[in-house]
């Protein structure tokens, strides 16, 4: 049977980077194994904490910022049409009724109070949480007479009170649950909406789902769901858990650890192929070189569910800046200036929309930094020298000024830069550097001893790309301005 997998996000709020990890396996199973991928929207639960409709077209932004768009979703349409549950509620129904009809779901009629009042007395006494299944026997003409009456009422699964469950995990292999120590999972909410346990099992069982991929949080669902399959007479598809995700003190991956939110990784400018590389190696190793670096190309060659590990992973931010840091490096300057002008705008240091000269301009400039950004949001501080009005001493940073601006040969120096830049017959990197190299000589100090203050001179700092092609990038101009406000000033 041809893999068929769903991504089944619910519109929380922005997509957190866990569930983005198991929409990439997703996406990669079914590119592996030529099969097909669907992303369904669970939206049953309508609290106003959990429902966020917001961040439904975040939820379609991130799966286009990271290539990973499905076969059929809400957005495109499909066979499995609506991919929306809150529009699938007949069929929940349906199954509802057959479950009760068989005697495998019944309504529940406790109030609010009595439940909470039932969990205090749990606590008190020490004994297992869970409903104590009053309603399971209700005579059904009492049933009959409480609905009848408008009481409302919820539906609960009637799970066996003896025997074993075996859940055979493709990732954790096989699992047994005791049937007795199972809740009767609420099915059926009293505002009509399904619970994710049936919406997810009938979703799953109508659109053909052949394996379950998802987060080690739901585990303790699968035995419920296992069960619901049984007495539906449904064969499963297969589960497959995928490991916790760890921050780096080894506790579940919050915002205390960072940003756990997509839009935010957008927002700092990481690549998609970035991403999807880093997410990948939460919990799944690449074979036997484990290589780390692989194109998305090489990860679908190689992702099955075997390389998928049961143990917990570790999100390291750092390891996924310096593998951005990679993949800005290896791209194409072209891509990279066009994907930062946007940062520059922001940051007002070109204008919106950017002039032609101002683009021309950037272009100069963003190759420059392009090996050193690790992130493309860090443009606007590697190259905010470029573009900044430096004007000394506003702009200069204090230390730089204080260790190079102290030397003795400072002002014949920047006298003999600015007779020798203006004389430049052309202005290129090549005769920066020549000319400088023989200023060197004429004062007879080290070579070091006149880049350093020239670099602070133009550019405000000490560290920063090749001294002669940040001269030759900033131009003549802006150049000779920033040399005569030093020699006037100091
Ligand atoms: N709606 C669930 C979630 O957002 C999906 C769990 C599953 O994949 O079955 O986490």
């Amino acid at each position: 049977m041809p893999v068929k997998v769903r991504f089944a996000p619910s519109p929380t709020g922005s997509p957190h980077v866990g569930n983005l990890r198991t929409a990439i396996y997703d996406w990669l199973m079914a590119k592996h194994e030529g099969g097909e991928f669907l992303v369904r929207l669970e939206d049953t639960d309508r609290s106003p904490d959990r429902y966020a409709p917001e961040s439904i077209a975040d939820i379609e932004e991130s799966m286009r910022y990271l290539g990973i768009l499905p076969d059929s979703w809400w957005v495109s349409g499909g066979a499995d049409s609506p991919y929306v549950q809150s529009e699938r509620l007949p069929r929940y129904q349906e199954v509802i009724d057959e479950l009760i009809t068989k005697g495998h779901a019944y309504k529940c009629f406790c109030t609010k109070e009595r439940l909470e009042q039932m969990r205090a007395r749990q606590q008190e006494l020490g004994t297992p949480s869970g409903y104590d299944r009053r309603c399971r026997n209700l005579p059904p003409e009492d049933s009959a007479r409480y609905e009848a009456e408008g009481l409302p009422y919820v539906v609960r699964l009637a799970m066996p009170l003896e025997g074993t469950c075996l859940l055979k995990d493709a990732v954790r292999g096989e699992i047994k649950y005791e049937y007795r120590l199972q809740d009767d999972q609420v099915l059926l909410k009293s505002d009509g909406f399904p619970t994710y346990f049936l919406a997810a099992t009938v979703d799953d069982r109508l659109m053909g789902i052949t394996h379950i991929l998802r987060g080690e949080e739901w585990l303790g669902s699968a035995p419920k769901m296992i069960h619901l399959y049984a007495v539906m007479g449904w064969e499963p598809p297969v589960f497959a858990h995928l490991p916790v995700i760890l921050g780096a003190d080894k506790k579940k991956l919050s915002k205390r650890h960072g940003a756990t939110n997509f839009r935010w990784f957008i927002e700092q400018g990481y690549l998609p192929e970035a991403l999807v590389n880093f997410l990948v190696l939460l919990g799944w190793s690449t074979g036997e070189d484990n290589r780390e670096l692989l194109t998305v190309n090489e990860i679908v060659e190689r992702f099955t569910l075997q390389g998928v590990t049961e143990h917990p992973a570790i999100f390291d931010y750092e390891k996924l800046k310096w593998m951005n840091g990679q993949y800005i490096r290896k791209s194409p300057p072209g891509r990279i200036i066009g994907l930062c002008i946007p940062y520059l705008v922001k940051a007002g240091l070109l204008s919106n929309p950017p002039t032609t000269e101002e683009i021309a301009y950037a272009r100069r400039i963003i190759p420059l930094e392009q090996e050193r950004m690790k992130t493309l949001s860090e443009v606007v501080d590697l190259v905010g020298v470029f573009f900044q009005k430096l004007d000394y001493p506003e702009g200069y940073d204090e230390k730089a000024v204080a260790k190079w601006f102290g030397v003795a040969h400072i002002k014949p120096l920047l006298e003999k830069e600015i007779a020798a830049f203006e004389a430049l017959p052309e202005w290129s990197a090549a005769l920066l550097d020549s000319a400088v190299r023989a200023i060197t000589e004429e004062l007879g100090v080290k070579f070091a001893e006149v880049v350093h203050p020239t670099r602070v001179a133009t550019t405000g700092r000490t560290v920063g790309p090749g001294l002669f092609e940040t001269i030759e990038a900033l131009g003549k101009e802006r150049t000779l301005e920033r040399l005569r406000a030093v020699l006037t000033r100091i």
